[in-house]
């Protein structure tokens, strides 16, 4: 357990109360590095795998200990860290809270990605998918481009993909 909480991750920033990453008041994540490089990315800055700094799991769960919100995981890509994300999920589910990752990656490639995978059973909704430019649309709910979805991954069995619902 010791070690699990000892375990780093490369953080850019961490922001409470957000209410643009999913439903309620939420602690959001934001996870550096980033490899899909979408053209109109709104956050270029965050690619680098080094910016930002080095926060142990031990202190994000305190953190989201005093303010009590749920947590959404985004970036950067938080599937770039994997094991230290996947972790991490793992602790706040102890703690109950629930869990929003948002990828480039699709949730197809997730899925078919044997170590990859091991998050869709660790988070609660997937946000999946690069930002497409020409499938932007500024009216969607929790995410920036149509080809992306918010994927339940309570109700969703293998390929069989059930869109989260508010
Ligand atoms: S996945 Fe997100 S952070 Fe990465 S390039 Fe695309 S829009 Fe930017």
């Amino acid at each position: 357990m010791k070690e699990t909480l000892d375990i780093k991750l490369r953080v850019l920033d961490i922001i409470d109360g957000t209410i643009v990453d999913g439903p309620g008041l939420r602690t959001s994540i934001y996870l550096a590095g980033c490899r899909h490089a979408c053209p109109g990315c709104h956050n270029p800055q965050s690619w680098d795998f080094n910016a930002g700094k080095d926060v142990t799991i031990s202190e994000i769960l305190d953190h989201v200990e005093d303010n009590g919100f749920n947590v959404t995981l985004s970036g950067g890509d938080p599937l770039f860290q994997l094991d230290a994300v996947t972790a991490l999920c793992n602790e706040l589910h102890k703690m109950g809270m629930t869990i929003r990752v948002y990828t480039g990656f699709t949730y197809e490639h997730v899925f078919n990605d044997k170590k990859m995978s091991k998050i869709l059973s660790a988070a609660d909704v997937l946000v999946d998918g690069p930002f497409i430019e020409s499938e932007c649309d500024t009216s969607l709910l929790f995410r920036g481009s149509s080809n992306q979805r918010l994927i339940d991954l309570h109700k969703t069995t293998g390929l069989d993909i059930v869109e989260w619902e508010d």
